[in-house]
């Protein structure tokens, strides 16, 4: 056969996971080749976490142009240039995001290579370029080829019927959208539409929507949603789509029985699969889970020696920034450092709904499952002055401290700026802070941080404010 090209270390995919760990091993010293089939950034840059905060954010800006508000400000009439809109979503935010990155990856001496990659042996990868094809003997591989949207076999992608990335590029804000799945990226993607003026309609399969955060932290979310238009309808199971030209019309079936809904476009949103099934694994050692994950350890190693797997297509929650600490650890454990996760504590998560909902370590739930002795608190953005006077008064912050060391063990954000505001809860877990020494750290006033800073107080039983 072909010879192959011996090369250091290579990188399959470019998200999150891919090119972190590509400009961090290259920082330790590895000669890296970076394999990419579609578009620097992967999923997250070019079609995930980026672009749907961008109309997220277009989707706040147009309500508030709209809403009536307590301070005495009427706005004239506003409305929104779609194409210009679209326009900035991709040049002005991601071409220029993902743009950075490939020079990010020239200026580490990474070697990026435009080919579908696929594994030979245990030391090769087959990559399939638009003008041929080269064989690549590899020291080390770290695969991060990340995952795709799930498609219902009865309902193809159309004009009517798309995914999330067709969701990202509607030609149009939906009159009526429809949504299968009230998941995170169904929600984020359904609440932007309904603050540009569409009517949605979620169809939910489980009795539980924003699966992840608990019913707590979602009924802000749900009744402002409701009260804006939007329609949810959970324990429905979705059956089939008839579309025409204009419009689409989904069957679904509750409590026997069945029902339909119709709106100008369908968005299928129902669970993500891993990229594992075309990358030749059968052809190695490399051991998958029962649903197609590779299995890693602690440091990101398969059953493969010098074959390490990161992101979307392991265990675990798919989120960008367990991809990229993975793609650290990875990187790392190549160079022959002993950096090692313990992802399954202070991870947290987000979702970008009208309340933002932020979640790290435990939670009431976790507490309860495992009996632990924990101590829960929970401070109200009511009694914070900042909040109020920002007309943000929707939410609270939770604390899960432990008893007996009066360490932070978890927490959990509902309202505004949550997504920013998690960060100081990992830091203090990651850190195994205490509550008090939270409380004991100056926070300035007015701000929304200075209710953490509260809520520790709460947890101490030495509250000021509540
Ligand atoms: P990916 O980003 O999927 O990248 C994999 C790359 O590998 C792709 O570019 C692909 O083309 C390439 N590839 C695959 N196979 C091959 C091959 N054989 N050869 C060469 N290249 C290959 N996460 C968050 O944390 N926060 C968010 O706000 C968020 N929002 C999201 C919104 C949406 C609409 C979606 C769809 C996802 C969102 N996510 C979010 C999830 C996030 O995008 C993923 O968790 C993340 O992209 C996973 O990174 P990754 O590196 O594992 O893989």
């Amino acid at each position: 056969g072909a010879q192959a090209t011996e090369v250091d270390t290579v990188v399959i995919g470019s998200g999150p996971g891919g090119y972190v760990a590509a400009i961090r091993a290259a920082e330790l010293g590895q000669k890296v080749t970076l394999i990419e089939r579609d578009k620097i950034g992967g999923v997250c840059l070019n079609i995930g976490c980026i672009p749907s905060k961008a109309l997220i954010n277009v989707g706040h800006h147009v309500r508030e142009s709209r809403a009536s508000n307590p301070f005495g400000l009427t706005m004239g009439e506003s409305s929104l240039d779609w194409q210009k809109t679209q326009d900035w979503k991709q040049n002005g935010v991601v071409n220029h995001l993902t743009g950075g990155v490939a020079s990010l990856l020239k200026k580490h001496k990474v070697d990026v290579i435009k080919g579908d990659a696929s594994f030979v042996d245990n030391e090769t990868v087959n990559v399939v370029q638009e003008d041929g094809h080269q064989l690549l003997q590899f020291n080390n591989v770290i695969i991060a080829t990340g995952s795709h949207p799930f498609v219902i076999p009865t309902m193809p992608l159309s004009k009517r019927i798309v995914d999330s990335t067709g969701a990202l590029s509607l030609p149009e804000i939906p009159k009526k959208l429809v949504i299968i799945g009230g998941g995170v990226i169904g929600f984020e993607l359904g609440g932007a539409y309904a603050n540009m003026g569409s009517q949605v309609t979620v169809i939910e399969g489980t009795d539980h929507i924003l699966n992840g955060f608990d019913k707590e932290m979602v009924a802000p979310v749900l009744a402002d949603f409701k009260a804006h238009g939007g329609e949810v309808i959970t324990n429905a199971s979705a059956k089939q789509a008839s579309q025409t030209d204009d419009d689409v019309t989904l069957e679904y079936e509750v409590d026997g029985k069945t029902q339909t809904v119709t709106g100008d476009y369908l968005l299928v949103a129902v669970g993500r699969r891993p990229n594992t099934d075309q990358l030749g694994l059968n052809n190695t050692d490399i051991k998958l889970t029962d649903r197609g994950l590779i299995e890693v350890d602690d440091q990101l190693k398969t059953s493969v020696a010098h074959v390490y797997a990161i992101g979307d297509i392991t265990p675990g929650p798919q989120l960008a920034h367990k991809a990229s600490f993975q793609a650290k650890i990875a990187a790392a454990a190549i160079a022959g450092q002993a950096d090692a996760h313990d992802l399954h504590y202070a991870l947290p998560a987000v979702a970008y709904t009208q309340y933002e909902l932020a979640t790290v370590g435990e939670t009431p739930d976790s507490v309860k499952a495992n009996n632990l002795d924990a101590n829960i608190v929970k401070f109200p953005w009511a009694a914070n002055g900042r909040a109020l006077s920002m007309d943000a008064t929707t939410g609270f912050i939770r604390l899960i401290q432990d008893k007996q060391t009066k360490a932070l063990i978890g927490g959990q954000i509902v309202g505004a700026n949550a997504s920013d505001l998690i960060s100081e809860l990992s830091l203090a877990i990651e850190n195994g802070l205490t509550t008090e020494d939270i409380a004991l750290t100056i926070h300035p006033h007015p701000t929304l941080g200075e209710a953490i800073m509260d809520a520790a107080e709460l947890a101490d039983g030495v509250p000021i404010h509540v």
